[in-house]
């Protein structure tokens, strides 16, 4: 027997405009190996003017000190990973001058490091990932229903996954229509 579990929760996709990646990286003016300076010290402010620090400038303010302490101790994929992380949209990775053809104005851009855990290049592929789910959902109200069949039935799932999906997908249609269209159950339909 089917059991119905829970009718959980709405679902809502943030619907941050997907950034340029490198225009956020404009008035980043680290230089150079560099990167831990007291100069660097002085200006605790995040490269993309936001108001909470970013974890490149936690990178650029402590990670020599970190790498010094642990001096031996870090394997290289997470040395090489701390390198992205600090270089990401920095002129260490180089970059372009953007002009304007009308009025001249020019930009800087400097390129990504495009590590995997880099989260300014992560935050701009998870973006990606919405932009494209989102065009596959219908402009309505949404919400996720769960529906589970006891473990117990497990085995005999698997085994026999054609039976058994068609028969769930027929019981969970009949009591989604049953439930939606009794008053004693919705609210509003
Ligand atoms: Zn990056």
């Amino acid at each position: 027997m089917l059991l119905l579990m829970v009718i959980v929760m709405r679902e809502t996709i943030n619907s941050n405009k997907e950034a340029d990646d490198n225009k956020t990286a404009i008035g980043n003016k680290v230089t150079g190996s560099n990167k831990t300076t007291v100069s660097n010290k002085a200006e605790f402010t995040s490269p993309t003017n936001s108001k909470s620090p970013e974890i490149q400038d936690i990178f650029k303010l402590y990670s020599e000190q970190y790498r010094q302490k642990n001096y031996g101790k870090l394997p290289p994929h997470v040395l090489r990973v701390m390198d992205a992380i600090e270089d990401c949209r920095t002129s260490v990775l180089g970059g372009h001058v953007r002009a304007c053809g009308d009025c001249g104005t020019k930009e800087i851009a400097y390129n990504s490091c495009r590590n995997r855990h880099c989260p300014k290049c992560q935050t701009l592929t998870k973006e990606r990932w919405i932009n494209k789910q989102k065009e596959n959902l219908l402009d309505v109200g949404y919400f996720h229903v769960v529906f589970t069949i006891p473990d117990t039935l497990n085995p005999v799932a698997y085994q026999n996954q054609k039976i058994v999906y068609n028969i769930l997908f027929k019981a969970v249609a009949e009591t989604l229509t049953e439930l939606t269209t009794d008053p004693k159950h919705l609210v509003r339909r």
